[in-house]
Order: C-alpha cells, then structure tokens, then sequence
C-alpha cells in the first residue's frame, strides 16, 4: 500500500503525540494488540478533481475502505488522523500540496489563525495543545482604529480570556516531505456514490474578497502595534484586520467588496485609498512597501458553504471546510474543524468503533451545529466592520458583560459562548436569540 503525507499540522500533532506516524509511505502504526478494522486496496493519491460548484468535497475527506482508512487533509486531516490512530486504527494520510518546507513561505497566502477554546480543547484531548500555546500570541481585545488613529480596546471576554493568534507557516516547520501517487478508483467512487445520496448542498459567495498585507517589525526589531491585540480597522463597508505573529510582524487582512478592489489599479489609487481609511497603518508600513505587496499578494475569494449529509454509509465522511466552509469573520473555521475531529470520536467512543451507526449519528447530530456556525460566521461579517463602532452596540456589550458577571452561568455573551466555551453552536444560537429579547428589554 502506498500513501502521502499530512498537511500543515499532520507530522508535528504525530510527534508530539507520540505516535508514530510516517507521511510517505503506509502510515500510523496501531497498537500490536489492536488488529486494524479497515483495510485499503487503494494506491495512494493526487486528485485533482473537478472543482464542480466550488464544493469542497475534495479538499478533505476520510473514506473508509474494505479494512483501512484514508485522510485527506491539512488541519483537520491531520487531527483525525491522530484521534483515529489513537483508537487504534491504521490510517493513511494524502495531501496534495508540494512539501511546505521546501515552498519558499508566501506572504499573502498564508494567513495566519485565531484559535479558540473549541480547537485548543480538541487539541488537548490527544495531548497537542501545546503545539499551538507555544506558537501562539494571547490577543486579549479587539483595539479598534479610527480613522484619525485614536486606538480603543473592546475586551473579549472576561480576565483572562483570549485568541490565540496561531501563524500557519510555522506549523509547517516539521513537515516531512511529500510523495503524492496516485488513488485509483477513488474519483469515481465519490461521484457515483453522490448520485444516489440525496445529497443537499448550497454555497454562496461575499461580494468581499481578502488580501494579506505585512507588517513588518520596527527597526529596533519591535512590534509596530500593540501586541497583545486583534487590531481591527472598522470603516462599515469594508474592514482591515491584523493579527500579531511571533516573528514580531503583523499579518494584516484586508476585506473589501471585489468591485473596490478593481478600482484600485494604479499605485495612485492605492495610495489615496489608505491615506483615506488606513493613515496610521500607512505610516506604519511606508509607502513603497504597502505598493510591492498590495500588487504581489492575491485576492481571494470568500464562500459559505452548507451540505448534508456527511457520510456515505460506513465508508466515507467528509469534516472541516469540505463538509462546512464559512466565510473567516468569527476565526472558527480551524476551531470547528478541529471540534469536528473531538465529536467524532466521542461519536465513535459511543459506537463502540461501528462506523455504520457512528457517522449517520454524527452526520444527524454535527450538521445543525456547523450551519449553526456558518451562520454566525455571516452575522459577524457584519459586526466586525460595522457594529463594533455603533454607540449602541458597545453600551449593549458593557451590559451583557455585566449581566454575564452577575450571573454566569445563565446569561453569557454570544462572543463568549462561541469562542470561550464548548456549548453546541446550535445551542448558541437559541441562547442568543432569547439574551437578546432580554437584554434589550433592560435597555
Ligand atoms: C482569510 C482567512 C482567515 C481565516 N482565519 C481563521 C481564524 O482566525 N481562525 C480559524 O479557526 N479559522 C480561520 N480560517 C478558516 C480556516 O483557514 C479553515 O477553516 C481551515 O483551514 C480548514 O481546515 P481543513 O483541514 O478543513 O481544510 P484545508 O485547510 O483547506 O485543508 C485541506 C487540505 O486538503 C488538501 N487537498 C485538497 N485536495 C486534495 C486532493 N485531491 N488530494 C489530496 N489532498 C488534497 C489541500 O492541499 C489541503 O492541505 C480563515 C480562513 C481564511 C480564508
């Protein structure tokens, strides 16, 4: 049998766990006691399948053969992976992507993460959660720029709690070297098995594209900002964002509408455009600087997307982006991905190891909760670049945060429960909805 090799997180969350599991050929070892339950006839991997609809369906998936199991992945491949070779299952990994570590490190595509409570806790559970609390920078506020530069922090939560800001290159640093071959009878197995689903799928598209922009360090070798933040710019229509990385830069996002983005062709017009919305981050940057990335780095797109069901019988199932892609404005595409991995195998812990029963459940029970989440995603699309600098909004958040330290465990702020805590995202919502009716009867 041949395989790949882990994406991103794959051979790090291996080491750190202590499990040995190899990224070039058949790959993580079981327990000697542990006969393996799933066996695969299948040569290893690079599909390159069509993109139909945008569906993500090839960018991650764990297909369960006869007697093995394949993953497809980067960072929620490479966790499942873990918990399943944990259970004591032999798995093989395939990724696509050339080997990072000999890929010159791409400004403007690697962006970099907030992880929350819902992906550090999955990642505690196999004993990772160091891998990230080492490479991470606590951000403890949101420190909102207004267009004169005054600079206003909104706390995330209470004392103590933060994001975690989580640069992807790093995590590459591990990454053993790649050997993609190919997975026959894989493709057609997929699509002739989604013919008789009844499966459900819907995407759709933010008029908002991205581009990433660094900041570098000072000449003393400082950070330009203030560290310990999730800088954001609000200007209602668009927003730039800046998370902190531990080589003492920033990556910063840019989001505005694709159509804006057009009318920014020459050096003049980009100029004029941060002069207007941005100056103190155009000083920060300098002039000639901002105009060599902003005309190197791409613009990507940004896409919702929702499907179910998840599996195909015991055979396959699809988690992270592939199964729920959400646009990136609440930072819990990673963390959901990762509490994919957490469910599942508590799923799988219930089930006794049955893959039969223990995906239908999974597929039934996840699916309220993601599209839950996709959902939010969407909404703070709309804080972020808006809200946060409505009058309203902030008294409305001084007193649910009172309301929250009066009583804890009743009244939690939304922010809180998606990212501070592992409360289903469904659940999320219903709290919200009736916090809200209440919060604003007290206003
Ligand atoms: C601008 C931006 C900012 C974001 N910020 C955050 C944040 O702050 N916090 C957060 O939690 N999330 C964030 N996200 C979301 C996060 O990036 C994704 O949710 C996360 O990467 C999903 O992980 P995944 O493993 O499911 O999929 P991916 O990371 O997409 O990995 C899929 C892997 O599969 C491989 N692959 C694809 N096709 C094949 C094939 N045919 N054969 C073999 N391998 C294949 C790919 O090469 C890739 O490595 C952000 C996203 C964007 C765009």
């Amino acid at each position: 049998m041949a395989g790949g090799r882990g994406g991103d997180l794959g051979p790090s969350l291996a080491g750190y766990t202590g499990f040995s599991i190899e990224f070039c050929t058949a790959v993580a070892v079981p327990p000697p006691c542990v006969t393996a339950k799933y066996k695969a006839e299948a040569k290893a991997t690079h599909l390159n399948w069509p993109v139909e609809s945008q569906f993500k369906l090839q960018q991650l998936c764990l297909s369960m053969w006869e007697d093995d199991i394949l993953i497809e992945e980067a960072w929620a491949g490479a966790l499942i992976a873990v918990y399943l070779a944990k259970r004591g299952f032999k798995v093989d990994v395939f990724e696509a992507r050339k080997d990072p570590r000999k890929e010159v490190a791409q400004r403007g595509r690697s962006v970099n993460l907030a992880l929350s409570v819902r992906g550090i806790e999955s990642l505690r559970a196999v004993g990772a959660e160091g891998l990230v609390t080492a490479l991470g920078i606590p951000m403890h506020a949101r420190m909102i720029h207004s267009h004169s530069g005054n600079t206003t922090p909104i706390p995330y939560g209470k004392k103590g709690q933060h994001l975690l800001s989580v640069e992807r290159q790093k995590l590459n640093n591990d990454l053993l070297t790649a050997k993609l071959q190919e997975l026959s009878g894989y493709k057609s197995y997929l699509y002739n098995n989604m013919k008789h689903l009844r499966f459900d799928f819907s995407q759709e598209y933010i008029p908002h594209g991205y581009k990433e922009l660094c900041l570098a360090p000072t000449k003393n070798g400082e950070f330009a900002m203030a560290v310990n933040y999730l800088h954001i710019w609000p200007r209602q229509t668009f927003m730039m964002i800046a998370l902190p990385n531990q080589d003492k830069s920033f990556t910063c996002t840019l989001f505005l509408p694709f159509d804006q983005f057009d009318k920014l062709k020459t050096k003049e017009d980009v100029l004029t455009f941060f002069k207007a919305e941005f100056p103190d981050f155009l000083n920060l940057m300098g002039e000639e600087k901002l105009l060599e990335e902003f005309f190197r780095n791409p613009t990507g797109p940004m896409v919702s997307i929702k499907c179910k069901p998840y599996h195909v019988s015991d055979k396959l199932v699809i988690i992270g982006d592939a199964a729920h892609a959400m646009v990136p404005f609440y930072g819990q595409g990673t963390n959901c991905a990762f509490e994919d991995c957490l469910v599942l195998n508590g799923i799988l812990e219930k089930h006794n190891n049955d893959f039969g029963s223990a995906l239908q459940e999974y597929s039934r029970t996840r699916n309220k909760d993601v599209e839950s989440m996709c959902d939010l995603a969407m909404y703070n699309y709309i804080e972020m670049r808006s809200l946060v600098t409505s009058p309203v909004f902030l008294m409305k958040k001084k007193l649910f945060n009172f309301l929250h330290w009066l009583m804890p465990k009743t009244f939690i702020p939304l922010y809180t429960m998606v990212s501070f805590s592992q409360i289903p995202y469904k659940t999320v919502i219903d709290r919200s909805e009736w916090q809200e009716k209440y919060g604003e009867v007290i206003l």
